[in-house]
């Protein structure tokens, strides 16, 4: 398959805004890509060469290098390269204008080594994986060589956008949603296949993976999909409610409640000797946790099994749970053997979704846990997660001050009906999360996405101190604007915030971005914070349920303060505008039921 393909597609795309053009182009060249490449397509036009659960090295090129590989490629001296990059802004603009010099092709023809004959998919990959694993020493050059190589021998289009890859500016703004429309177009000609390869997806979180099954068997082929040791599952997400009589009965009147237990939430897949840890945002963290590899290793019973837990820090002399910060100090620190020592850690598992060949994540809870329990042998370092079974209010809330004083967040609420399925990839009622109360009327924290940000006044003049913050709606595949959030930052998060925003800046809004507000910059929409507020409100300038409550405003967070970024969750993962608007509807319910409290 011709690389020049994609590299018009992102031309073109780079030209439009509306999610109907893109999902019609995307649709146009998932049709036209060869079947046994269309993985890959789908991988660069994710702006990555695999998915990231596999935990593989990320390109490592930086400008210098990238601007020796130009200059190599084009036979331009570097200075010439930098001087046109101070100009442009764009090394992608200026390799091809390089390419297109009429001058510089006359001398290489001269040369002989003018080859534009254009690029395939497959090397064009090849190379950049060559590039990516290159490591050790000797590695830069491999880089640098195979880098020119490539750009040798790209017309002047492909070069601007394998450059924008290797630079890791290659913004075309497609989500997850899109590209599973255009594939249900593409290969069954309508988006009636579409929940299908989203229930493929969340079984087996790799779009590649997934293209090239319906591009090679058909889509029917994804009804057999099962999950597949080493691919990560979505994982299953719980609701939020503040009151247990009403928990109770959503889930049907009887409950499994566990403790909720502040860590990083891990899916662990066995296979004989291999053992992989996946983050809650799906990342390869298994070399992070080598205790717990060992744990899994002589505590699992079972050749082949997906389960899932709790990572919590432990004390080391009594081993009970630590809070989630101790957890943090033990990521930062780089010896992990020391590490290991210092915050030991305790693994408390919930679940489990395949054992021996066989999906579980149909069946209900109450078969996966007895599962569960059955392949752990006994131990102190790999625990279930602690529990009851119950049907009755007063204990459920028992169960609740039990938890928090033990040091727990608080309990998830497990429905056990037969239709208790593990809801991969998805949030909603068979598990309900009751949390300690935050000293606010908002029932949770929100976990939003930066797309903005405005210059501070005062003692902040001159410095981004404000942004403007998204949540996610997933059937629009857009971000719309919640809040801006300008407290809760350190002064050190502030100055952080600087550079982390300057390395995304956008010349124009992301398209995927829906926004009334202009903020003093745009951003790539990459980073998500944890934002908690005073309550929901109404507000005219946001787009977040735009409509929904009345037509002229949308729903805000109220004196909204950061509390921390989200690394283990993707910008996908931030809060949707379905729940800011069960959050405002259960506020509204709170006020109903206490009037005295709005005079407070
Ligand atoms: P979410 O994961 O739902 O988007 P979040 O990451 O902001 O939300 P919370 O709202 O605090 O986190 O709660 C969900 C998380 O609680 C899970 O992702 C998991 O990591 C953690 N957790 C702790 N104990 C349990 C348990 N017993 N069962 C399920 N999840 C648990």
């Amino acid at each position: 398959m011709e690389f020049k393909l994609i590299a018009e597609y992102f031309d073109k795309l780079e030209k439009i805004s509306s999610r109907l053009q893109l999902t019609a182009l995307l649709t146009d060249l998932f049709k036209k890509a060869d079947k046994n490449v269309i993985d890959k397509v789908v991988y660069l036009i994710q702006g990555k060469l695999w998915p990231d659960f596999l935990g593989y090295p990320e390109l490592g090129v930086g400008e210098k290098l990238l601007i020796k590989a130009i200059s190599i490629a084009t036979n331009v001296k570097e200075e010439i390269v930098e001087e046109q990059l101070k100009t442009i802004g764009d090394l992608g603009e200026v390799a091809m204008r390089l390419k297109k010099t009429p001058q510089s092709a006359s001398i290489l023809s001269f040369l002989g080594a003018q080859t534009t004959e254009g690029l395939t998919v497959e090397e064009t990959y090849d190379a950049l994986t060559k590039i990516a694993l290159a490591s050790g020493e000797g590695s830069r050059d491999i880089k640098i060589r195979s880098l020119a190589g490539l750009l040798k021998k790209a017309s002047p289009l492909e070069a601007k956008y394998i450059v924008r890859f290797v630079d890791g500016r290659l913004r075309v703004g497609i989500g997850d949603a899109t590209i599973m429309d255009a594939l249900s177009t593409a290969f069954t000609g309508s988006v009636s296949y579409r929940s299908l390869i989203e229930r493929a997806y969340n079984l087996r979180a790799d779009l590649g993976n997934i293209a090239k099954i319906i591009a090679q068997q058909g889509a029917e082929a994804l009804k057999d999909i099962k999950p597949q040791v080493g691919i990560p599952i979505r994982p299953m997400l719980a609701e939020r409610l503040n009151d247990p009589t009403e928990i109770l009965a959503k889930v049907g009147g009887e409950a499994l409640v566990d403790y909720k237990y502040d860590g990083e939430r891990a899916q662990i897949h066995k296979k004989d000797k291999e053992i992989y840890i996946f983050s809650r945002r799906l990342e390869n963290i298994t070399k992070m946790y080598p205790d717990v590899v060992e744990y899994v290793r002589e505590y699992i019973n079972a050749n082949e099994v997906i389960i899932e837990g709790e990572i919590v820090a432990v004390d080391p002399e009594s081993n009970e749970i630590r809070p989630f910060q101790e957890l943090m100090h033990r990521k930062r620190k780089n010896d992990i053997q020391e590490a290991i020592k210092e915050y030991p850690v305790n693994v408390y598992l919930f679940d489990l979704m395949y054992y021996e060949n066989e999906d579980y994540t149909m069946k209900p809870l109450p078969e996966r846990r007895k599962k569960l329990e059955e392949v752990i042998k006994p131990n102190d370092k790999l625990h279930i997660a602690h529990h009851i079974y119950t049907n009755n209010v007063d204990k459920l809330t028992e169960f609740f001050y039990d938890a928090i004083s033990n040091g727990a967040e608080g309990v998830m609420v497990k429905s056990i009906a037969k239709d208790s399925i593990y809801q991969a990839g998805s949030r909603g009622f068979l598990w309900i999360k009751l949390k300690r109360d935050y000293q606010s009327e908002m029932a949770d924290s929100v976990d939003l996405v930066v797309v903005g940000a405005f210059y501070g006044r005062g003692k902040r003049g001159g410095k981004l101190s404000s942004l403007l913050m998204a949540a996610y709606d997933p059937e629009t595949d857009t971000f719309k604007t919640v809040c801006k959030v300008a407290s809760g930052f350190s002064d050190a998060e502030l100055d952080e915030l600087q550079k982390k925003l300057m390395e995304i800046k956008l010349d124009n809004k992301d398209p995927r971005v829906d926004s009334e507000l202009v903020p003093d910059i745009w951003v790539e929409p990459k980073y998500v914070a944890e934002i908690i507020g005073a309550e929901i409100t109404l507000s005219p300038e946001h787009t977040c349920c735009k409509g929904m409550v009345t037509k002229d405003a949308g729903l805000s967070v109220r004196f909204p303060r950061f509390i921390r970024w989200r690394d283990d969750k993707s910008i996908e993962d931030a809060t949707t505008p379905k729940e800011i608007y069960e959050m405002y509807k259960l506020k509204l319910k709170k006020k109903e039921e206490t009037p005295q409290s709005d005079e407070a």
